[in-house]
């Protein structure tokens, strides 16, 4: 699971114009709001991250309101993103260590939006171990990641936000999977009529290999269908290769969904090379979605034209998602 919680350091304060009962704060990649004078540079404090839910705890108490989960906020002009609370709500005996995932200590989860109905359906069973779940990291905890690899050759491709689906064809068999269960067919779920409609289990058995195609589905019925689509459709992001345990790259992506008549989630630049200014990725994911040009973008997601699997300071192919702020305040998360 994700690191939510964590000991970190505070790397530093600034004021913030016009505010005296406020100032700003840095940790890790995060820009956040704290009381002034709360914390200064170098201390260590338990840094909770955006997209968390609190448990139902006295300390909490004051997030309940905002059902118990941290999300994106501007005070006095200033983003804030996460909360820094000081070390005393660790238990006594936790060890004091930066970097420490207190996560579960903490008893905090991780805020997934709801599965609408036409998503959900019969469950035929867990997802299936021998695909990874999609997910991205936040380019925010990531400044090592960016250091390490600065100048290698990227694409970039907008995030979609709708709900993530995963198709596969292993030793004969198609199946299809939500964000983390994998469903029966059933031709009033979106994602097998998707199938069905496209005629996606005959196409991929085609291909005569063991393969996945994961993709995000959007429109209608969707996280407020913030594209203003009729219907609905699919994005694909990634090509897995199951009997080697390793994705495509992009350019064999695309091959295949020429080949099978899909389509890829929006290419906003294929010759990237990878800055590892923050501030400078969060400018360029400030954008309007190219698939409606009145809508925000939710972010970027940042990938190497080859897969890199690092194994050191990134667990997992180095792959990102860099979320435009304005986003997260527009909708509110
Ligand atoms: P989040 O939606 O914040 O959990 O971010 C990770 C998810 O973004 C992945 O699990 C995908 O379902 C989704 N996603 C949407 N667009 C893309 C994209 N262009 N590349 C990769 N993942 C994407
Ligand atoms: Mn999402």
């Amino acid at each position: 699971m994700r690191k939510l919680a964590s000991i970190q350091k505070i790397l530093a304060t600034e004021a913030i114009k016009d505010a005296d009962a406020i100032e700003k704060a840095t940790v890790l990649g995060w820009q956040l709001v704290i009381r002034k004078g709360e914390f200064k540079a170098g201390d260590l404090c338990v840094y909770i991250e955006i997209d968390s839910v609190l448990p139902d705890k006295p300390e909490f108490e004051f997030i309940r309101a905002r059902s118990n989960r941290v999300k994106t906020v501007k005070l006095r002009g200033q983003i804030s993103q996460g909360i820094c609370f000081p070390l005393s709500i660790l238990p006594a005996d936790c060890s004091i260590e930066e970097g420490l995932d207190v996560t579960e200590l903490l008893e905090i989860t991780k805020y997934e939006p709801p599965i609408p109905a036409n998503l959900a359906g019969d469950v035929e069973g867990m997802f299936p171990n021998f695909i990874p779940k999609t997910d991205e990291t936040r380019v925010q905890v990531l400044q090592k990641v960016l250091d390490k690899f600065k100048d290698t050759h990227c694409y970039v491709t907008e995030k979609l936000d709708g709900s993530s689906v995963t198709f596969y064809v292993k030793d004969g068999k198609f199946g299809v999977c939500s964000r983390n269960l994998e469903l029966k067919p059933n031709a009033e779920n979106s994602m097998w009529k998707f199938a069905f409609e496209n005629n996606l289990e005959e196409k991929m058995k085609g291909l005569n290999k063991n393969i996945s195609l994961q993709g995000e589905i959007i429109g209608e019925g969707i996280q407020k269908n913030k594209y203003k689509l009729r219907g609905q459709d699919i994005y694909f992001f990634n090509a897995f290769d199951i009997d080697n345990y390793s994705y495509l790259s992009v350019s064999d992506l695309k091959n295949m969904m020429a080949v099978l008549n899909l389509k890829m989630v929006p290419v906003l630049d294929e010759n990237y090379r990878l800055q590892n200014s923050l501030d400078d990725l969060i400018g360029k994911s400030k954008l309007k979605s190219l698939l409606n040009n009145d809508t925000i973008a939710e972010g970027i997601v940042i990938r190497p034209l080859e897969e890199i699997n690092d194994g050191k300071v990134m667990k997992g192919r180095v792959s990102f998602k860099v979320i435009n702020p304005d986003f997260l305040i527009k909708y509110d998360e």
